[in-house]
């Protein structure tokens, strides 16, 4: 039998840190190492999930926790503020990074590859594990081809602190891939309420939602003369995003350099 993946969860007590924890503790082939979050306390991480008690406390710094504990995957839901600082840290130790968290640049995810590769390791930045908006991303980029008039609209709820969604930003990369850049819209076109029309991104727009009680929903609109296309996914729990997650770990001690987009990871 091959060795379980000692796993480290940051943002541990977090919504997605939980599931990520459940799913670490509960799974033959992975093994907790540490358990991350700044204002837990030193409480018993399986006891914080509402499972039996695991001998893992939660502890407040990753580095320290990286140094002593020396897992092999770093899993990070915390915040976008976090990401960067969060990542370097792991791949300074060693460790395979595999960040949920979304708000990286282009220009950070391309230094970052470069630190993976320097150090030999492999690292994901996923801005999203769900197998169903995966393929709404691959759809999109296909219809892309034949519909080059586009709107992006995503859903979340009203706590999410970036805006768009990094999956509507990777969706918008795609689509880019398969269309040439054009300019959209009335080109005497008026905002009267700024905003009003979304973000610009290659001629088209971006338009984020933002309620309570809303999980993660994105549709992909199309139009051409006499139709139109949608391309929608919606996601109700966290724990849908989980096989994805170990699916991730299990990848990221395979491969070198920084993945951008679970999609890589798919078959
Ligand atoms: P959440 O419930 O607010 O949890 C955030 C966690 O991060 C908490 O444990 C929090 O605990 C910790 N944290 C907050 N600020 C931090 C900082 N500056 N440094 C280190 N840790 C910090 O958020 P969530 O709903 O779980 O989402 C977490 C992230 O995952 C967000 O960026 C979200 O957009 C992303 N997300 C990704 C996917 C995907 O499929 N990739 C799916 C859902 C959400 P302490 O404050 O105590 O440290």
């Amino acid at each position: 039998m091959s060795q379980a993946i000692r796993v480290a969860v940051a943002g541990a007590s977090g919504r997605m840190g939980r599931e990520v924890v459940k799913l670490v503790l509960t799974d033959p082939d992975l093994e907790l190492a540490a358990a991350i979050a700044r204002s837990a306390g030193p409480v018993d991480a399986g006891r914080m999930v509402g499972l039996e008690e695991c001998g893992i406390y939660v502890t407040a710094d990753l580095g320290q926790a990286l140094a002593e504990t020396r897992p092999d995957v770093l899993v990070d839901f915390t915040t976008p503020q976090a990401a960067m600082p969060n990542t370097e840290l792991a791949i300074q130790y060693g460790v395979r990074p595999v960040m949920g968290t979304t708000g990286f640049t282009p220009e950070q995810i391309a230094e970052l590859d470069k630190q993976c590769r320097e150090k030999g390791i492999g690292g994901l930045i996923a801005p999203n594990f769900s197998i169903g908006a995966i393929l709404m991303m691959r759809f999109a980029a296909q219809a892309a081809k034949y519909f080059p008039h586009v709107e992006i609209i995503e859903a979340h709820g009203d706590q999410k602190l970036d805006a768009p969604s990094g999956t509507s930003i990777k969706t918008a990369e795609l689509i880019a891939q398969n269309r040439q850049e054009l300019k959209q819209g009335n080109p005497n076109e008026h905002e009267i309420l700024e905003g009003a029309r979304g973000g610009y991104y290659n001629g088209f727009r971006i338009h984020s939602v933002r309620l309570p009680g809303v999980f993660a929903q994105q549709e992909v609109m199309f139009g051409a003369f006499g139709q139109s296309l949608k391309i929608r996914h919606d996601s109700y729990e966290r724990a849908g995003y989980m096989p994805g997650v170990k699916v991730a770990v299990q990848k990221v001690m395979e491969t070198t350099g920084m993945v951008y987009g679970f999609e890589h990871f798919l078959d």
